[in-house]
């Protein structure tokens, strides 16, 4: 038995355990809600855009994976409340959270209309993780190997023009992240933190292709956009049994980006 147990917490392996992604009907949330589940995880899909957590959730279980969908808005803190709940008794477990959901927004501090913008970004980008935190701990207090990974960005530890308010945010995750993995150390669960670099998903479509060629070219070390899942196969392998001694680390997942001087 004790052989059995060691084994599990070695384990490169989610099956069997109950996860809940938030913002996973696009995008990053989407591509990791899907390895999670072709790994045989209990996937909870959820999204402020319901549609598209369905979409998800169906594709896991055409892939043979077990997924449930639901409309989510992290900043709503008594829907976050209720959804982990259902989520804990569909599951009937929560071992894993990741924080995924997110918005962009660009203005200058100066700008008419920015403190709604900062007040929304910090909203959903920041305390739609804290909230989530605070609803599945029970949860995760009871698995044996229980996971947070938060995404923040690059603009976390760096900034681009007129993004004040995401950078702030998307910083305030970093520290999260370092506070809740201390706190919560000698528990057992570890906290983590990953910043994607410039990557291809819905948050990024609006800028054109030759744009993004000309940036990827000029700051990343690969030269190139990122695809969804190679950001999500860092986020899953924190989230596995065997990442049982990586808690508090922010991990650059951005082709280079914060390499490249030149
Ligand atoms: P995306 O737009 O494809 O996905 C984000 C998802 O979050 C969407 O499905 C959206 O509906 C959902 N969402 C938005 N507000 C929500 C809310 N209030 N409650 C619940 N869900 C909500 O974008 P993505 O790039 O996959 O974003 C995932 C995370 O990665 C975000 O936290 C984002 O800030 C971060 N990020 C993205 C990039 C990039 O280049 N794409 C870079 C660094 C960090």
């Amino acid at each position: 038995m004790e052989k059995r147990n060691h084994d599990r917490a070695a384990s490169l392996s989610v099956e069997g355990l109950g996860a809940i992604v938030t913002g996973a009907g696009s995008g990053m949330g989407a591509a990791t809600a899907r390895l999670l589940g072709a790994d045989g995880a209990r996937v909870a899909v959820t999204d402020v855009n319901e549609a598209g957590a369905e979409s998800v959730a169906a594709a896991i279980r055409d892939s043979g994976g077990e997924a449930r969908a639901w409309r989510l808005d992290v900043s709503d803190r008594d829907a976050v409340a209720r959804v982990v709940a259902e989520v804990a008794d569909w599951a009937g477990r929560i071992d894993i959270l990741v924080n995924n959901a997110g918005i962009a927004g660009f203005a200058p501090i100066d700008a008419e209309g920015y403190d709604a913008l900062w007040d929304r970004m910090l909203a959903v980008n920041l305390t739609g993780e804290l909230r989530m935190v605070q609803a599945a701990l029970p949860h995760l207090r009871r698995s044996p190997s229980a996971r947070i990974v938060n995404i923040a960005s690059t603009e976390a530890l760096g900034a681009t023009a007129g993004d004040s308010a995401y950078c702030a945010a998307k910083a305030g995750v970093t520290g999260l992240t370092r506070a809740l993995a201390v706190d919560l150390g000698r528990e057992g669960i570890t906290v983590n933190c990953v910043c994607p670099g410039p990557v291809d998903t819905g948050m990024t479509e609006a800028i054109p292709p030759e744009d993004k060629a000309v940036y990827a070219k000029r700051r990343t070390a690969l030269r190139r956009y990122g695809r969804p899942e190679e950001v999500a196969h860092i986020t899953v392998s924190l989230c596995q049994p065997g990442a049982s001694f990586i808690t508090g680390a922010v991990i650059p997942v951005d082709g280079g980006l914060l390499a490249r001087n030149a």
